[in-house]
């Protein structure tokens, strides 16, 4: 065995002085030679080793072979070796919403949570003209809020946690659930950072997909993005123009063309949702979640996995096996004996992708802003819609804030209105972290049991333990053997005893 540390990503400012170093002037610094390298494997016998060397050595032929392996053989897996880190300031949480919209990507962010708000936010390019005043004013009315709210949210925290004073890190706590709350209060432009790694192949497709965009701050990133990587990767982020697609693919990449160019799918829906007699009622619910489609005999089909994946049996065999196991009453056994070293840390295995769950939830940017790093689900969302109605924390109806937070969100969504008319998806910006929209999530189980130890966990925020502690609820009624363990990491340890006796 040979195993060679090929690269790492390392710091930009090392980068820099390592381009500016006189040694080291002509060496191509781009992770295109690795990628490069890495594709030629396929078919060129020479060690790995001597691979790289030939890319550095002549890194305008590395470009072209990486042009013709990922572009004309549609090889593109091979970008996946080049990784890129950026470093994002200043930018509104509905332009966060697009960039995370990539799911195989990695993000960090700043947590409103944990940091105190100080009113910044973005002016969206859209709002620039007349506009801007009523703009700016919707941001000072909600920041406003969020500076009393979190006044009075402290107040009331401390005194519901006496015991919580003393020790700085518990002050913290206490703090943070006063920001977490008063939040509620503030809009989608206000501003973010994020620390994002992505690799070529991804960042190609955000920002092709980011410049068809409707929003111009989600433009301007992708734009941002092609200009820093571009440079050092040109052979690997090259198809990334609107123009440019609609001319080869024969449509635009904006993601509302097909709405815009089958007007009738969009009178179809709202026609047919009219007629709906009972809407909410067709499927179990609980809550705002409902569940509207799940894998039938969702344990016995995660029986059956397991036993495929630890015999030498067929798909036929196995799944008369567990049929017989759920008979004879021994599945919960033998789930039993498998789950038994489960641990909060580790996720459930593989085998328990096999059952899909599929909910609509209409949750709070808020909730959304935290179910949407769930990368291994699929999500799909609709426009905030000021008529699902608004998410109240706890806390503000105790505190008497209610009536604020009312009247916040109603002048909030008169000017999303009023901003309609200049131009419908910027006026998201206005919109609040209270404001809701409908979210249809698949997972599986194996995806549900790390939604749970995260999200059901007494660290978690109340909004997401709440829809989370939903779905649960009704994917579990549907699976209860495969999800017995499926519980906050709080939880765990309890139900481990209860179920397990360990
Ligand atoms: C209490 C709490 C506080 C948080 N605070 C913050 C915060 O301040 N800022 C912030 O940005 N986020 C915060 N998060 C979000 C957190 O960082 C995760 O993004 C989120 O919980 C999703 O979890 P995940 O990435 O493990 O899982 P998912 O994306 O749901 O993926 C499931 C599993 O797939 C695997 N996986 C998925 N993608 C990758 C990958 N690219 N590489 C390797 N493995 C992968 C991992 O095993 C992962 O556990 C917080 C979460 C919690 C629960």
């Amino acid at each position: 065995m040979e195993v060679k540390l090929a690269g790492y990503n390392i710091d930009s400012s090392i980068i820099e002085r390592m381009r500016a170093a006189e040694s080291l002037k002509g060496l191509p610094l781009t992770p295109e030679t690795v990628a490069v390298a890495y594709a030629r494997i396929s078919r060129d016998p020479s060690p790995v080793t001597e691979l790289r060397k030939k890319s550095i050595d002549d890194v305008e032929a590395a470009r072209r072979s990486a042009r013709s392996i990922v572009f004309e053989m549609n090889h593109q897996s091979v970008a996946e070796h080049a990784v890129f880190n950026f470093d994002i300031l200043d930018i509104s949480r509905l332009c966060v919403e697009s960039l995370e919209w990539h799911r195989l990507c990695s993000y960090t962010e700043k947590s409103q949570r944990y940091q105190e708000l100080v009113g910044d936010y973005v002016l969206p390019k859209e709002f620039e003209g007349e506009a801007r005043p009523l703009f700016d004013r919707a941001m000072k009315d909600q920041n406003e809020l969020y500076a009393k709210a979190f006044k009075v949210l402290l107040d009331y925290f401390k005194g519901k946690h006496p015991n919580m004073l003393e020790k700085k890190s518990d002050r913290r706590t206490v703090e943070g659930y006063a920001k977490e709350d008063a939040r509620y209060a503030v809009s989608l432009a206000t501003k973010a950072q994020l620390g994002f790694t992505a690799n070529a192949r991804n960042l190609e497709y955000l920002i092709r997909r980011m410049r068809g965009n409707p929003l111009s701050e989600v433009k301007a990133l992708g734009e941002e993005f092609f200009r820093l990587a571009g440079n050092v990767a040109p052979s690997l982020i090259l198809l990334t123009d609107p123009a440019e697609y609609l001319k080869e693919f024969g449509r635009p990449l904006n993601d509302d063309y097909f709405i815009k160019t089958h007007p009738n799918a969009s009178r179809l829906a709202s026609e047919t949702m009219g007629r709906c007699a009972s809407p909410g009622r067709e499927f179990p619910s609980n809550g705002d979640v409902k569940l509207i489609d799940w894998t039938g005999k969702a344990d016995r089909a995660i029986l059956e996995a397991i036993l495929h994946s630890h015999t030498l049996a067929s798909a036929e065999a196995c799944r008369a096996a567990a049929d017989r196991l759920i008979e004879e009453g021994g599945a919960e056994e033998f789930i039993r004996n498998y789950l038994v070293y489960s641990n909060p840390w580790e996720s459930a295995t593989r085998e328990f992708e096999f059952a899909d769950f599929t909910f609509e939830v209409v949750l709070s940017s808020a909730c959304y802003g935290q179910m949407k790093r769930h990368r291994m689900s699929s999500q799909l969302v609709q426009e905030y819609d000021p008529k699902l109605g608004f998410t109240y924390p706890p806390s503000v109806i105790e505190t008497g804030l209610k009536r604020d937070f009312e009247e916040n969100y109603r002048q909030s969504s008169e000017a999303y209105y009023e901003l309609s008319k200049y131009n419908r998806a910027a006026a998201q910006y206005v919109l609040t972290n209270g404001h809701r929209r409908r979210m249809l999530i698949r997972a599986n189980s194996r995806e549900l049991h790390h939604i749970s130890r995260l999200r059901e966990d007494a660290h978690a925020q109340w909004d997401v333990r709440k829809v989370s502690g939903d779905m649960l609820a009704l994917a579990r009624e549907k699976s209860p053997l495969s999800l017995m363990l499926a519980w906050g990491k709080d939880r765990l340890p309890e139900k481990k005893r209860e179920l397990l006796g360990s």
